[in-house]
C-alpha cells in the first residue's frame, strides 16, 4: 500500500509538472507572437488594419484621396444629404 500511495505521488508531482511545462510554453508562444507582432509593427506593417477590418483606415484613405463625391450631383466637397442641387 505504501508503495502504490508513493507511485500516486509521483503521478501527481508529474502532472503538476506537466501543467507547469504547458503553461510555460503557452507563455512563451503567446510571448512569441506579440515580439512578432511588435517587430511586424517596427517594419511599418499595420497588422490593426488586418485585425478590426478596414474601416477608420479606408475612411481616412477617402478623405486623403480628396473625400466623398456627393450621390445626388457627383460633385466633391459636400455629400447627399447638404446637396444644395438637392
Ligand atoms: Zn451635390
Amino acid at each position: 500500500m505504501a508503495d502504490v500511495s508513493a507511485t500516486l505521488e509521483k503521478l501527481k508531482k508529474l502532472d503538476a509538472e506537466r501543467k507547469t511545462l504547458l503553461e510555460a510554453t503557452k507563455m512563451g508562444i503567446v510571448e512569441a507572437i506579440e515580439s512578432q507582432i511588435s517587430s511586424l509593427k517596427d517594419l511599418g506593417f499595420d497588422y490593426q488594419l488586418v485585425e478590426s477590418g478596414s474601416r477608420g483606415a479606408t475612411g481616412r484613405r477617402e478623405r486623403k484621396a480628396g473625400g466623398r463625391v456627393c450621390s445626388v450631383c457627383h460633385r466633391s466637397g459636400h455629400n447627399s444629404r447638404t446637396c444644395p442641387d438637392k
